[in-house]
Protein backbone atom coordinates (compact mmCIF):
# COMPACT_ATOMS: atom_id res chain seq x y z
CA UNK A 1 0.00 0.00 0.00
CA UNK A 2 1.94 3.28 -1.28
CA UNK A 3 -0.56 5.62 -0.88
CA UNK A 4 -1.32 7.20 2.44
CA UNK A 5 -3.54 9.89 3.11
CA UNK A 6 -1.88 13.32 3.42
CA UNK A 7 -5.12 15.19 3.22
CA UNK A 8 -3.36 17.83 5.57
CA UNK A 9 -0.47 18.14 2.78
CA UNK A 10 -0.42 22.16 2.56
CA UNK A 11 -0.78 22.02 -1.64
CA UNK A 12 1.32 25.69 -3.01
CA UNK A 13 -0.47 28.02 -4.63
CA UNK A 14 1.93 28.18 -7.25
CA UNK A 15 1.77 24.33 -7.96
CA UNK A 16 5.23 23.61 -7.74
CA UNK A 17 6.16 20.52 -5.72
CA UNK A 18 9.45 19.83 -4.16
CA UNK A 19 10.40 16.33 -5.95
CA UNK A 20 12.26 15.06 -2.48
CA UNK A 21 8.72 15.37 -0.18
CA UNK A 22 7.14 13.37 -3.27
CA UNK A 23 9.95 10.94 -2.54
CA UNK A 24 9.75 11.00 0.86
CA UNK A 25 6.12 10.52 0.96
CA UNK A 26 6.20 7.52 -0.94
CA UNK A 27 4.07 9.26 -3.70
CA UNK A 28 1.06 11.96 -2.99
CA UNK A 29 -2.71 12.26 -3.43
CA UNK A 30 -3.99 16.02 -3.33
CA UNK A 31 -5.86 18.32 -4.40
CA UNK A 32 -6.78 22.28 -4.02
CA UNK A 33 -8.94 25.15 -5.66
CA UNK A 34 -6.30 27.43 -7.16
CA UNK A 35 -7.00 31.18 -7.04
CA UNK A 36 -7.76 32.53 -10.35
CA UNK A 37 -5.24 34.92 -10.44
CA UNK A 38 -2.36 32.44 -10.85
CA UNK A 39 -3.97 31.61 -14.39
CA UNK A 40 -4.26 35.88 -15.14
CA UNK A 41 -3.21 35.66 -19.26
CA UNK A 42 -3.48 32.20 -20.00
CA UNK A 43 -6.60 32.33 -21.97
CA UNK A 44 -7.07 34.67 -24.67
CA UNK A 45 -8.43 37.62 -23.19
CA UNK A 46 -11.44 38.87 -22.72
CA UNK A 47 -11.72 34.81 -21.50
CA UNK A 48 -10.76 34.16 -18.20
CA UNK A 49 -10.40 31.37 -15.36
CA UNK A 50 -13.14 32.35 -12.60
CA UNK A 51 -12.31 28.85 -10.78
CA UNK A 52 -10.15 25.75 -10.57
CA UNK A 53 -9.52 22.99 -8.44
CA UNK A 54 -6.74 20.64 -9.80
CA UNK A 55 -6.76 16.94 -8.28
CA UNK A 56 -3.15 15.09 -8.46
CA UNK A 57 -1.82 11.72 -8.11
CA UNK A 58 2.08 11.59 -7.20
CA UNK A 59 3.56 7.82 -7.69
CA UNK A 60 7.07 7.31 -7.02
CA UNK A 61 8.35 4.28 -9.82
CA UNK A 62 12.17 3.53 -10.60
CA UNK A 63 13.92 6.72 -11.64
CA UNK A 64 10.92 8.43 -12.48
CA UNK A 65 7.54 10.48 -11.10
CA UNK A 66 4.36 9.53 -12.36
CA UNK A 67 1.39 12.62 -12.35
CA UNK A 68 -1.49 12.19 -12.97
CA UNK A 69 -3.80 15.26 -12.83
CA UNK A 70 -7.25 16.25 -13.45
CA UNK A 71 -8.26 19.75 -13.43
CA UNK A 72 -11.90 21.24 -13.31
CA UNK A 73 -13.65 24.33 -12.91
CA UNK A 74 -15.39 27.41 -14.95
CA UNK A 75 -14.37 29.66 -17.46
CA UNK A 76 -15.93 32.69 -18.75
CA UNK A 77 -15.62 33.01 -22.26
CA UNK A 78 -16.70 35.25 -25.01
CA UNK A 79 -18.77 34.23 -28.34
CA UNK A 80 -16.70 35.17 -31.23
CA UNK A 81 -19.97 36.47 -32.70
CA UNK A 82 -22.30 38.43 -30.19
CA UNK A 83 -19.22 39.17 -27.75
CA UNK A 84 -21.95 37.80 -24.84
CA UNK A 85 -20.04 36.41 -21.80
CA UNK A 86 -20.61 32.86 -21.01
CA UNK A 87 -20.03 30.23 -18.41
CA UNK A 88 -18.41 27.46 -19.37
CA UNK A 89 -17.41 24.23 -17.50
CA UNK A 90 -13.72 22.68 -17.91
CA UNK A 91 -12.78 18.98 -17.28
CA UNK A 92 -9.45 18.17 -18.65
CA UNK A 93 -7.01 15.44 -17.56
CA UNK A 94 -3.59 15.29 -17.86
CA UNK A 95 -0.37 13.10 -17.20
CA UNK A 96 3.49 13.94 -16.84
CA UNK A 97 6.64 11.90 -15.98
CA UNK A 98 9.40 13.75 -14.25
CA UNK A 99 13.09 12.48 -13.55
CA UNK A 100 13.74 12.33 -9.67
CA UNK A 101 16.45 14.17 -10.47
CA UNK A 102 14.15 16.97 -11.03
CA UNK A 103 14.54 19.42 -8.43
CA UNK A 104 11.10 21.15 -8.31
CA UNK A 105 7.96 19.46 -9.99
CA UNK A 106 6.08 22.73 -11.85
CA UNK A 107 2.28 21.47 -11.64
CA UNK A 108 1.51 25.09 -12.89
CA UNK A 109 3.45 24.91 -16.00
CA UNK A 110 1.54 21.78 -17.20
CA UNK A 111 -1.88 23.15 -15.68
CA UNK A 112 -1.32 26.42 -18.02
CA UNK A 113 -0.59 24.76 -21.58
CA UNK A 114 -3.76 22.30 -20.49
CA UNK A 115 -5.91 25.33 -20.15
CA UNK A 116 -4.55 27.19 -22.77
CA UNK A 117 -4.96 24.17 -25.18
CA UNK A 118 -8.27 23.24 -24.62
CA UNK A 119 -9.52 26.94 -25.34
CA UNK A 120 -12.05 26.90 -28.07
CA UNK A 121 -10.55 29.08 -30.79
CA UNK A 122 -13.32 30.63 -31.46
CA UNK A 123 -16.07 29.80 -29.34
CA UNK A 124 -19.71 30.71 -30.15
CA UNK A 125 -22.00 31.04 -27.84
CA UNK A 126 -24.93 28.82 -30.26
CA UNK A 127 -23.75 27.52 -33.59
CA UNK A 128 -26.48 29.61 -34.33
CA UNK A 129 -25.78 32.18 -33.11
CA UNK A 130 -26.98 35.81 -35.76
CA UNK A 131 -24.15 38.63 -33.77
CA UNK A 132 -24.26 41.92 -34.08
CA UNK A 133 -25.55 44.34 -37.07
CA UNK A 134 -22.46 45.51 -38.52
CA UNK A 135 -24.57 48.86 -38.45
CA UNK A 136 -25.66 49.34 -35.11
CA UNK A 137 -24.29 47.02 -32.96
CA UNK A 138 -27.83 45.30 -31.99
CA UNK A 139 -28.14 42.15 -30.82
CA UNK A 140 -29.47 40.18 -34.23
CA UNK A 141 -30.15 36.74 -31.60
CA UNK A 142 -33.15 39.70 -29.85
CA UNK A 143 -34.80 40.19 -32.90
CA UNK A 144 -33.85 41.99 -36.23
CA UNK A 145 -32.75 45.92 -35.82
CA UNK A 146 -34.51 47.05 -38.58
CA UNK A 147 -31.23 47.95 -40.41
CA UNK A 148 -31.10 48.20 -44.15
CA UNK A 149 -28.05 46.60 -45.89
CA UNK A 150 -26.09 49.20 -46.81
CA UNK A 151 -23.55 47.82 -49.64
CA UNK A 152 -24.60 44.39 -50.93
CA UNK A 153 -21.86 41.65 -50.75
CA UNK A 154 -21.01 40.08 -54.48
CA UNK A 155 -22.88 37.38 -52.96
CA UNK A 156 -26.21 38.88 -52.75
CA UNK A 157 -25.90 40.61 -55.74
CA UNK A 158 -25.26 37.52 -57.57
CA UNK A 159 -28.39 35.65 -55.88
CA UNK A 160 -30.45 39.24 -56.79
CA UNK A 161 -29.14 38.23 -60.61
CA UNK A 162 -30.82 34.79 -60.26
CA UNK A 163 -33.75 35.70 -58.53
CA UNK A 164 -34.90 37.50 -61.36
ZN1 LIG B 1 -23.25 34.60 -29.67
ZN1 LIG C 1 -28.82 47.36 -37.08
Amino acid sequence: MIQNDYADFDVPQNLKFKTLDIIRMGGLQCSAQIAPDNFAGVLQAPNKIIRATVELSFSVANKDIIVHGTLRGEREVECARCLKHVTQPFNETFAETYSIKTEIIDIMYVVKQTLALTEDIRFLCDPDCKGLCAQCGHDLNDGPCGCQPENLSPFAVLKGKFNK
